[in-house]
């Protein structure tokens, strides 16, 4: 289809907060990506949701790059890679599988820390003139920030099982006159900036300025709240403060608490924790990242990649000739696994797509 015209009216013109907030924020199907929070100044994040706050002109620019409303995958693979997949390729397209760990090893890294590695070396290289991640305060309440030093972006390593707007720090970016934004998150995280990256749309907000998208894999993720009332202090006894690491592994959900003491319950019973807006989600694997990097696949202390855009093989190739990182090929048996969940993702999607009334977004 041919790009439309620059001033050419908006598709979704006349579709304004109202039915975004219909379609998706009643029904319990927003993702809190924050993208619609970033992009229209009339929308603001306000207990823990976006809300109108100023008048609606019906412009449909939130209705647009909301990830919720309508995502259609094979024309966004068609735009950004050239083809859509093929039936056997169940964590998207990419170039390369790998697993790879950062050098030296970062402590305060989730797995192999090769997300922080990657932002790093895009960072020095000027690929990048600043790292959106997401960080989080003593409570462990996810704080999304714009970086600009290495260890800034090393600061932020490590993962938070709860749901951020971090998108919305996106527009601070870009308040702030950055250029070449790099930007770190999860599926839903991805999809949003990369519908606004792709979408022939006539507006105008500076999403040119979007450089760089690592992903990263997400099976769920939690309710603050229900997190850290329910598991963290009814259930383990503990005060977010006193914990040094949250962990999915070998089928548990674990908190290791700062004496180093861990403790897990199996990841079915944290179902009541999970946030609802991550029922209706197919990708596990961040299918529209240029870098994509997960636990699944690789052993303890390693990161599992995909490098999908040319952008992508890119950084990692440099990443890796610079030594920031090291590889070792990705096992048959780690890659099958990831390819299980994912299709075990599709499922629980279809499912609860069907529960919630999902319609529009089509794998
Ligand atoms: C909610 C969630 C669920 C996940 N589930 C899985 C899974 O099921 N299977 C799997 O293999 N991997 C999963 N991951 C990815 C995994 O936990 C690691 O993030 C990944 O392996 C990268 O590790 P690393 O050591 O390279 O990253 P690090 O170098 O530690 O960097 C991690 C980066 O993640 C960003 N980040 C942390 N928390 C969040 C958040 N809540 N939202 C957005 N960005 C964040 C930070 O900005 C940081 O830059 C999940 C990640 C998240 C955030
Ligand atoms: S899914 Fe994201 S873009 Fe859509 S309403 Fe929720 S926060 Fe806004
Ligand atoms: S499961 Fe999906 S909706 Fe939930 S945080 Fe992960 S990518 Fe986002």
């Amino acid at each position: 289809m041919a790009a439309k015209e620059k001033f050419a009216e908006p598709t979704y013109l006349e579709c304004g907060f109202g039915e975004l907030e219909y379609k998706v924020i009643k029904s319990e199907i927003c993702c809190r990506c924050g993208t619609c929070e970033a992009f229209c100044p009339r929308i603001d994040h306000v207990e823990n949701k976006p809300a109108l706050v100023n008048y609606d002109p019906l412009c449909g620019l939130c209705f647009t790059y909301c990830p919720r409303t309508f995502l259609d995958m094979g024309a966004m693979e068609s735009k950004l890679f050239g083809r859509t997949r093929n039936a056997d390729e169940a964590l998207g397209i990419y170039h390369k599988a790998v697993s790879a760990q950062a050098k030296p090893a970062q402590d305060k890294a989730q797995d192999g820390g090769v997300a922080t590695a990657l932002l790093v070396q895009a960072l020095q290289s000027g690929m990048i003139d600043c790292a959106v991640i997401t960080d989080r305060d003593g409570e462990w309440k996810t704080v999304a920030r714009v970086a600009t030093s290495a260890e800034e972006i090393r600061s932020a390593a490590g993962t938070k099982y709860t749901i951020s707007n971090s998108v919305n720090a996106v527009s601070e970016a870009l308040e702030k006159g950055y250029k070449k934004i790099g930007f770190v998150g999860t599926p839903c995280q991805i999809q949003g900036l990369r519908k606004v990256m792709l979408l022939d749309e006539p507006y105008q907000f500076g999403q040119d300025k979007i450089a760089l998208l690592v992903g990263l894999f997400c099976m769920e993720n939690f309710d603050y709240d229900a997190l850290i009332t329910g598991l963290v202090k009814g259930k383990f006894g503990l005060e977010p403060r006193d914990v040094a690491r949250f962990e999915i592994k070998k089928g548990m959900f674990r908190v290791i608490d700062k004496t180093g003491k861990a403790h897990e319950v199996k990841i079915e019973e944290t179902d009541e924790y999970t946030f609802p807006g991550c029922g209706p989600c197919f990708d596990f694997a961040s299918e529209l990242a240029d870098v994509s990097v997960g636990s699944v696949g690789s052993g303890e202390g390693w990161s599992t990649i995909l490098t999908r855009t040319d952008a992508g093989e890119k950084l990692y190739a440099a990443t890796l000739a610079a030594g920031a990182v090291q590889e070792k090929a990705v096992s048959e048996k780690g890659l099958a696994l990831a390819k299980r969940l994912a299709a075990g993702k599709v499922q629980r999607f279809e499912k609860k797509s069907v529960e919630m009334n999902v319609s529009g977004i089509i794998r």
